[in-house]
Parts: C-alpha cells; structure tokens; sequence
C-alpha cells in the first residue's frame, strides 16, 4: 500500500507538476491568447477607426466634391451638351438659311466656314458624349464601391460579433478551468480523475487552442483581404481625388476667364460711360458758346434796329419826293422825247448826206482802181509765160538717158539752162518752177488772176507741154494734192464770201474737150454729140455754144462731184483714157457773175482752164491713119493758139482766133483786157531734150513778141525761119497789120465785142469808148 501510496504519491506529484505545466501552460496561452485578442482588438479599433475615417472621408467627399462635384460636373456637361445642342440647332438652321440663299454659290468661303462650324460641332458632341459616357463610368464606380464598402463593413461587423462570441467562450471556458483547478484542489483524492478530466479537459482546450488558431488564422487572413480592400480603395480615392483635383483646376479657369471677361467688360462700360460723359460736356459747353453767340448777335440786331428807325424816316421822305418826281415824269419825257427826235432825225439826214458823199467817192474810187489796175496789166503785160519743170518720175526709168538736164539761176527765178545735144541753152520766161515747186507755190503765182475774174475779167490758164511733161498734173493734181483747178474754185469760193456782204455772186462751171477740131460737152447728158459755136443773134456780136451744160457750184463737193461726172464722161467715150487725153484739149469754164447790191453793177467774169493736147512732133514719126489726123489737128489747133497769143501780144489788128475750133471758142477770153497764162511744161530727163527745146522755145518767143512795136517787128522779123520750123508747124501771120494804139477798152466782158477778123475802124473805136464813159457815169 506504502509502494501504492507512494506510488499515487508520486503519481500525484507528477500529476500536479504537470497539471502544474498545464496550468502554466494555459495561464501562457490564456496570456498568448489575451495579448493576442487584446492586439486583435486593437486591430480591430484601429480598422474600425480606419473604416469610420474612410466612411467619414468618402462622406465628406462625397458631400463636398466626390458625389456633389461630379454630379455638378455632370450638370454641367448636361447644361453644355444642351446648350451645344441649340447651338447647333442655330447653327443648322443658319446653315439652311446660307444654303438658300446662296445656292448657287457652293465655293464660297461661308461653304467652308459651315463645315468648319459643322466639324466642330460634331466634335464637340462627341466630346460632350464622351464626357457623358465617363460620368456614367464614374458613377458606376461610385455605386460598386459604395456597395463594396457597405459589403465590406457588413463583414467587418460580423468578424467582430464572431470575435467578441469566441472571446466570450474562452473567457467562459478559463474560469470553467479555473473552478475545475480550485475544485480539484479542495478534493486531492479524486485527483485521478480530475486529473483524467483534465486530460480529457487538456485535449479538449487542446483541440479548442487548434480551433481557435485555425479561427485566428482565418480572420487574420480575412483582415489581410479587407486591408487589399482597404488599399484599393484607397487607390480609386486617391484617383478620385486626382479627378476632382483637375476638374476643380478647370473650373477655377473657368472662374478665372469669367472674372477676366467680366473686368474687361466692366472696364469697357466705364470707357463708354467716360466717353459719354465727356461728349455731353463738349456738347454742352458747344451749345453755351452758341447760345453765347446767338445773344451777341441778338444785342447786334437790336441796336441795327435802333440805328434803323432813322433811316426808315429818310427813306419814307425819299419815297414821298420820288412819288412826286414820277408824278411829273412823263411830261418831262414827252419833253425830251420831242428834242430826242428832233436831234435823230438831223443826226440821220447827216448820215444819209455823209453815206452819198461816200458812196460818190467809193464809185469814183472804184473807178480809178480799175483805171489803176489796166494800167498795171498794161505794164506788166496781160500775157504771161511761167515754165514749170516737173521732176524725174519713176516712168522715166533708169540710166543715162534719164539724166537731169535742167539746171536753174540762183539769182533769178525766170531763168532755166538746158543741156541738149552737149550745149547748154538758157531761156527766159516770166517765172519758172523748179521740180520741187510745190503745188500751192505754184498757184499762189495764179490767184490773182484767179481772182480778178471776180472783177469781171476774163483768164485764160493753158498747160503747154509734150505728153508727160505733167499739164495734167498741174491742172487737175492728184485728189490728195489738187492742181490750180480746184485751188480756183475754192479760191473763188473764199473770194465770194468774203464779199457776201455787198455783192451777189454766183459761180458756174462747163467741161467741154476739143478732140480732132470737135467740141463736145463732158457735162452733157450725151457726150458724144458735137457741139457748135455761133454768134449770139442779138447782134452783140457774141459767141455761145448752144447745148453746153453751165451748173451752178457753191461748196467743194459740187466741184469734185461735176469733175467726177466730166471724167466719166470722157473714159466712156474712149478705149484708152490716157491715150485720149493727151490727144484732146480739156476745158473747164468757170463763170463768176455778180451784182453789187449798193450800186446795181453788174460783173461776169470767165475763167478758162485749158489742159492742152500734147505738143510732140508725132506728125514727123511716120504716123498714119487716125493717129497722123489727130496729130495735124493737134499740131493745127496749138499752132493757131500760139498765133492768136503772138498778134494779141503784139497788138496787131488781126487776130485769127477762127483758125482753130479752141481760139475760136476762147475768143472773148483772150482778147480786149482779158488775161492769159500760159504754163509751159517740160520734162527734165535727158532723153526729153528736144521736145523740151521746142516748149521751152515756143514759150519764149510767146513771151517775148511784148517788146515794144518797132523794135518788135524786126526782131521778129529777123527769126530764122529754119529754126522756127523745127519748133512746130505754126507760123506766124504777117506783121504787117497795124496794132491797136493805146489801152484796149475797159468793158465789162458781156460788153466786149467780138473783134473777128475785122479790125474795128476808128468811128466804131470812138462810138465804143463814149458808150464807155456813159455806162461809167451811169454806174456812178
Ligand atoms: P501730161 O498731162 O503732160 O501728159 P501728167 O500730168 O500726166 O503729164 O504727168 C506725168 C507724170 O508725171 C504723172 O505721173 C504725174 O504725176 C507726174 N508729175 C508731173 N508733174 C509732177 C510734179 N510737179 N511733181 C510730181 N510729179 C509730177
Ligand atoms: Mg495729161
């Protein structure tokens, strides 16, 4: 029992040491388990305290900006996605509005800025819906971590119940152990099975420390998650936070461009209400200065009214003397008008007296100009010779034979040299015209005869010359460079108006042509008709051509339009025009007829521009048939002129103007006071030298048969007769008639008789000269 005893004795002492180690063993882990549940719990407070930050914080958050901001955001983009909406409605319906009214005008630059506007609307919806669709993103993010954080509290909660259950029962279980210890204690014999109660108790709490470290294991890993938890969001907070931190920025530059705008606008108001305070003020001192002005100006008009009223009083006075005055007028005009007639009426018989003193005087003037003017044609001769060299033309050709074979005298103007055959011949003329004379020189030597035709005389202008030697040329001229023709009748034209003023004038031209001795109309209605020269049956003695067309000219345009239809005339009734003329005599026939209104005297003058036939020899060529008869006519008919010139110039009694059908007709332009230029042309070229001899000779002997009677006679006596031949077939009458002594009479040319063949007789002479001096007297 002793063994037993002390066998239990050490059993017990076993027993108690190693109820003792259990006990130290459970007071380590109950403090293990203490510390451990105290840290839990700390761990606890601190993720409760964690989680009501967080909670608080997301509140917070929320209130201040999380939820509000973005919801205001949201807002916000609402409000600017609408506006954007109607801003892009306005502008659609602008655009519409645009199209309309410039359809047609797709390139313009409003085209370009719609789409512009176009493409930035649609970006800006797309911006605006990218906006929107981020909100709902944020939103939902929002919502999940709301509902992640509600989870996540929800969990927290129940670890904490769970955790606060556990501790409940291992406090429970401690103090059970610690009444089993103490009951054990008091009772040592029942240590056997206390101690197999604790045992069977040591595995329990063994299996119950297992449990509660796989527990704490498990809520130590749920703490883990919940801190992953934890941290995530913490990151979504912090992204959160960097959003709102961005849109706060922008809306702080929003605030910021909204305060700029609104101080511009504030500082532009008050500009504007500067601007208008000071134009008030210029406007009202502007309207002091003028009100200023307006009050002087008034002060001004009240003492001119005052200095008026006195003036006023002298005026009414004046008034009343002038009513007086007008009173007595009209029988102070009478008065007057009486002596004002009487004075007129003495003033007009003064005048009346005077005008026919001077009227006698203007007649008598008229008179002795006449007399002067005979008298200078006396002097200067009225036959005259000019020679005209024209110069070398292209038709002339080339080579030696077309050399120049004139040459002139510096000195004097009358004189021409020509080298024929190696001997230089000079001649003498009254004037000669070099190559280069041009028209207008030419006619300036004409135009006083020209013009003495008004006064009544007759002219005759002939252009002698071989064919080529340029008689057209200056009769007629070319249409750009008109010849002494035309340049008459202008002339004539200028003349007359120039005297519109006392006299009536009228001026008519005829054509005619002279070809083999016929004379034919070139103004007729038929051309070819021949005409003839009679004697006027009244007995006067005078010629006239029955048939011969006279039209009257007044402009420039008559002349051209009656030389026009004379040259018609002439190519029609021709093969070969050119051929033709130089084989005719051309004549146009101007007439001047006036009347001097003051005194009834009548003129009428002729002017006869003759373009002769040509003077080559061709009768000595060999001709035959038609053309040798054309060249004795020419050859008879220039012959007969030159005969006429010669007796006129040498006055002699007979003068045969019936040789040829050209004198015949020109008779009263050539004889009595008439003037005569003959124009001789000649050809320079050296292989024209004969025929240019011959011109020149017979212009020179034309020329000079004017040398005084006597002296005349035998010079002209003494030509060689051989040379005279060689010269043309024209000879000289005899000089055995005796010349006319004295001036021929002075007549107007209707008046002067027709002398024939006959030479008047002293009686006729006389009875002339008396019937002379009546009609002078008459005329006044
Ligand atoms: P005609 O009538 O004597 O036969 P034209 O008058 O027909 O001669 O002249 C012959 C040519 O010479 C024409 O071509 C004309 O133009 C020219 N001619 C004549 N005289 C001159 C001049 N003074 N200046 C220039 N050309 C002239
Ligand atoms: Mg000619």
């Amino acid at each position: 029992v002793m063994a037993s005893m002390a066998h239990l004795q050490e059993e017990k002492l076993r027993l108690q040491e190693e109820l003792l180690g259990l006990q130290e063993k459970l007071a380590a882990q109950e403090n293990d388990e203490l510390s451990h549940s105290l840290q839990l719990q700390g761990q606890v407070e601190t993720l409760k305290a964690k989680l009501l930050e967080q909670a608080q914080e997301i509140s917070r958050l929320r209130s201040e900006l999380g939820g509000t901001d973005t919801e205001k955001h949201r807002d916000l983009l609402a409000a600017e996605n609408e506006r954007l909406r109607q801003e892009m409605k306005a502008c659609e319906g602008e655009l519409r509005e645009l199209r309309r009214q410039q359809e047609p005008c797709w390139d313009c630059t409003n085209l370009q800025e719609n789409t512009g506007l176009q493409e930035q609307l649609s970006q800006l919806q797309r911006e605006a819906e990218e906006s929107r669709a981020k909100l709902a993103e944020l939103e939902l993010e929002v919502q999940q971590k709301t509902n992640r954080l509600a989870e996540v509290e929800l969990r927290l909660k129940d670890s904490l119940a769970e955790r606060a259950e556990e501790e409940e029962r291992l406090s429970r279980r401690l103090r059970d152990s610690q009444e089993t210890i103490a009951s054990l204690k008091s009772q040592p014999q029942q240590i056997k099975y206390i101690i197999k109660t604790v045992e069977v108790e040591s595995a329990k709490a063994k299996q119950a420390l297992c449990e509660s470290q796989s527990r704490n294991q498990y809520l130590q890993e749920q703490v883990g998650m919940q801190r992953q938890v934890l941290k995530e969001m913490e990151q979504q907070l912090q992204i959160s936070q960097k959003t709102a931190a961005q849109l706060r920025a922008q809306i702080m530059m929003y605030e910021a461009e909204l305060e700029r705008a609104h101080g511009q606008m504030l500082e532009e108001m008050q500009a504007m209400e500067e601007e208008k305070n000071r134009a008030i003020e210029e406007a009202f001192s502007r309207a002091q200065v003028e009100m200023k002005a307006v009050h002087e100006n008034l002060a001004g008009v009240r003492t001119n009214l005052l200095t008026l009223q006195p003036a006023l009083r002298t005026l009414t006075h004046d008034y009343n003397s002038l009513k007086r005055q007008v009173r007595d007028f009209p029988l102070l005009l009478q008065e007057t008008l009486r002596s004002a007639r009487a004075e007129i009426g003495q003033a007009i018989e003064e005048v009346h007296s005077t005008n026919r003193e001077l009227l006698r005087k203007y007649r008598r003037e008229l008179q002795l100009r006449k007399k002067c003017h005979n008298e200078l044609v006396r002097l200067k001769g009225n036959i005259r010779v000019f020679g005209r060299v024209r110069p070398i033309t292209k038709e002339d050709g080339e080579g030696p034979e077309v050399a120049n074979a004139v040459t002139f005298d510096t000195d004097n103007d009358a004189v021409l040299h020509l080298l024929h055959k190696g001997k230089q011949v000079s001649f003498e003329l009254d004037k000669v015209f070099p190559p280069q004379a041009s028209q207008e020189e030419v006619f300036q030597e004409v135009q006083a005869l020209v013009t003495s035709c008004i006064d009544g005389y007759n002219v005759c202008i002939f252009a002698y010359g071989q064919t080529g030697a340029g008689k057209t040329y200056t009769m007629e001229g070319t249409a750009a460079n008109p010849g002494i023709n035309q340049r008459a009748l202008q002339l004539l034209f200028s003349e007359v108006r120039g005297k519109a003023a006392d006299w009536d004038y009228t001026i008519s031209v005829s054509a005619a042509e002279i070809y083999n001795e016929t004379l034919r109309d070139l103004l007729g209605k038929e051309p070819q008709e021949k005409l003839e020269i009679k004697l006027c049956p009244d007995g006067s003695g005078q010629l006239y051509v029955p048939g011969l067309n006279e039209f009257r000219v007044q402009s420039v345009e008559d002349i051209n339009k009656v030389f026009e239809f004379g040259h018609i005339n002439r190519a029609t009734e021709c093969t070969n025009l050119n051929e033709h003329s130089s084989r005719s005599h051309a004549l146009l026939i101007v007439t001047v007829r006036g009347l001097d209104r003051s005194t009834g005297l009548r003129t009428a003058g002729k002017l006869n521009l003759v373009d002769l036939a040509g003077s080559e020899r061709v009768g000595r060529s060999g001709a035959e048939g038609s053309r040798l008869r054309e060249a004795q006519h020419i050859n008879k008919s220039l012959s007969a002129l030159g005969d006429v010139i010669y007796a006129l110039r040498s006055r002699q009694g007979h003068v045969p103007f019936r040789n040829s059908k050209l004198t015949y007709l020109l008779q009263d332009s050539l004889s009595g006071d008439s003037k005569t230029l003959m124009m001789v042309q000649v050809s320079p070229a050296e292989k024209n030298t004969s025929e240019t001899l011959c011109s020149l000779k017979f212009a020179e002997r034309v020329r000079s048969v004017e040398l005084g009677p006597v002296s005349r006679k035998t010079e002209l006596a003494s030509w060689p007769s051989q040379e005279h031949l060689e010269v043309t077939e024209w000879s000289p009458v005899p000089f055995l008639v005796p010349v006319i002594p004295g001036n021929p009479p002075v007549l107007p040319p209707h008046e002067v008789p027709s002398r024939g063949h006959t030479s008047p007789s002293p009686g006729q002479l006389s009875s002339r000269t008396a019937s002379i001096r009546r009609k002078l007297q008459t005329s006044g």
